[in-house]
């Protein structure tokens, strides 16, 4: 067992490595703030058995462009502790945030205990941030009865108020995945319920600007401070249905690549990840399983940066293509890439974890949106990549998958079958969106009718999920938003969804 002194040094000497003392004297000696720069508060991510990633921004404006920042760097102290009162620490150190990463802080924690309950801040200026909730993960195969998490997409700034992100935090899950369109780039000026005077962003000072805007919200925050989060993204971090080099508006894959770049660094600053997922240049990787002991492995994937171009465009009416057209059965199509949907079956033979939980950013079965047409922007304009992974789980006997996604801006419960009407491989629960619109009632209604494998849906009102997963079921609960239009709006059980452990399919709970 390393002593707690040797831990102590450990953490520091790891976050510090970059810090010679001249830069760190220089640092301490002018950030003296007037204003507290904890504006954007701090999050924790990527929980494994021995420690996490904590993170935080620097912002002392986060609503002005450069967010009251200059190019100085500044000298941040951190500390995580045992206590929600920080009186029993277990690691401390300290780093630069510099202006080259848009302030942000990335500290990889390590030393820490298994399956246990953290609390963490950061010092910088002469103020404190506020204190986050964190947790390391079970040891790796240990025997675990029980994992509560929450999932959310979709949270356009000016469509809503953050009202799930409140209920989300209050209920302190052990953790939180997060499945894309955390930001939205559009310009949004004088639309919506709230303001958001902020232009389309397409370099880093503007993707910047944006997620700062975002992150001022207190109950984004707050659910940020209240568990780790596991990120990933889906096409409005960069551009509207974006996909590789392809981008809707701008036929330049090199000018393309270039935004995608600047928005791809500015995810990475602004959410708590890894070194491992630090881009270079217009990549990133940010496919990766995590694991929560022997009860649950997590595969988190990137649906945007590898998949091949759209197709059927000739008989595409821009969002939709028949589902006759040859070419989106084509099984030299992926959604995910070779590289990426190799690792995924590697991931998947080798687990033995009793629930295999698949977070990416779409409803992954089939959703007739008219008779006869499916969308070509998700797995539907790339069936092959689909069939691919519905193969993995029934050949592998992978055990107990359940896909979670988002995107579509409803809730949706489903059973996943390689054909219609053919045996449930797998489980899906979709949405709803924190704040991003979906469907009406009578959208709904026949989108229910023309898909019968959709066992649930509802598209009016905004919300997350919340899993319970024990060794005999996993239990959903979608949670509803009664108005995202006002602020304070009552938050409720919508649905909930049970399945039993070795049996896929949705049953009412
Ligand atoms: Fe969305
Ligand atoms: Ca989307």
């Amino acid at each position: 067992m390393p002593s707690r002194r040797n831990l102590l040094i450990q953490a520091a000497g790891l976050a510090g490595a970059a810090l010679t003392p001249t830069a760190w004297t220089s640092a301490v000696a002018q950030t003296r703030m007037a204003d507290s720069p904890f504006g954007l508060g701090v999050a924790s991510g990527e929980p494994a058995p021995d420690g996490m990633v904590l993170w935080t921004r620097l912002a002392t404006k986060p609503r002005e462009m450069g967010a009251g920042m200059t190019s100085a760097p500044v000298a941040v102290r951190w500390e995580i502790a045992e206590d929600e009162g920080l009186t029993r620490i277990v690691a401390r150190g300290r780093t630069l945030a510099v202006a080259e990463a848009g302030h942000s802080v990335h500290i990889e924690v390590q030393g820490l205990k298994p399956g246990r309950e953290y609390w963490y801040r950061f010092l910088a200026g002469g103020h404190s941030s506020p204190v986050g909730r964190t947790r390391t993960t079970p040891a790796a195969g240990a025997e675990v009865d029980r994992l509560t998490l929450a999932y959310a997409s979709c949270q356009k700034y000016s469509a809503g108020f953050y009202t799930a992100h409140a209920a989300l935090a209050a209920e302190r899950p052990d953790l939180v995945l997060f499945l894309g369109d955390y930001i939205y780039e559009e310009a949004e000026k004088g639309k919506g319920v709230r303001p958001h005077p902020v232009e389309e962003p397409v370099d880093l000072a503007g993707y910047r600007h944006r997620y700062a805007w975002y992150k001022a919200d207190p109950h984004l925050q707050a659910a940020h401070a209240a568990a780790p989060w596991i990120v990933t993204w889906d096409d409005h971090e960069v551009a509207n249905d974006y996909g590789g080099d392809q981008d809707r508006t701008n036929p330049d894959p090199a000018v393309f690549l270039k935004r995608r770049a600047a928005a791809y660094q500015v995810f990475y600053e602004n959410m708590p990840l890894r070194r491992a997922q630090r881009p270079v240049g217009p990549d990133m990787l940010l496919y990766r399983s995590r694991g929560w002991g022997d009860l649950a492995q997590i595969q988190m994937l990137d649906t945007r940066q590898y998949r091949n171009r759209r197709t059927c465009d000739a008989v595409s009416d821009g969002k939709r293509i028949p589902i006759d057209c040859p070419e989106r059965l084509d099984p030299a199509r992926s959604l995910l890439g070779e590289r990426q949907e190799l690792w995924l079956q590697g991931e998947l033979r080798a687990s033995r974890a009793r629930w295999n939980l698949l977070g990416q950013q779409y409803l992954m079965e089939q959703l007739m949106t008219r008779l006869g047409m499916v969308g070509n922007d998700g797995w539907d304009g790339y069936a092959a990549s689909r069939r691919r992974v519905l193969e993995t789980w029934r050949d592998s006997k992978v055990s107990n998958p359940v896909v979670l996604g988002g995107d579509i801006h409803c809730f949706f419960a489903g059973d996943l079958a390689l054909e219609a009407g053919g045996p449930a491989i797998a489980t899906e629960f979709v949405g709803g969106s924190i704040s991003s619109l979906g469907a009406s009632a009578s959208d709904m209604k026949l989108l229910l009718a023309g898909n019968r494998q959709l066992k649930f849906g509802e598209g009016e009102t905004r919300g997350y999920g919340r899993v319970e997963l024990t060794r005999k079921a996993c239990t959903v609960t979608f949670r509803g938003v009664e108005n995202a239009l006002v602020e304070g709006s009552p938050v409720t059980d919508l649905a909930k969804f049970a399945v039993e452990d070795g049996q896929a399919g949705v049953k009412r709970a």
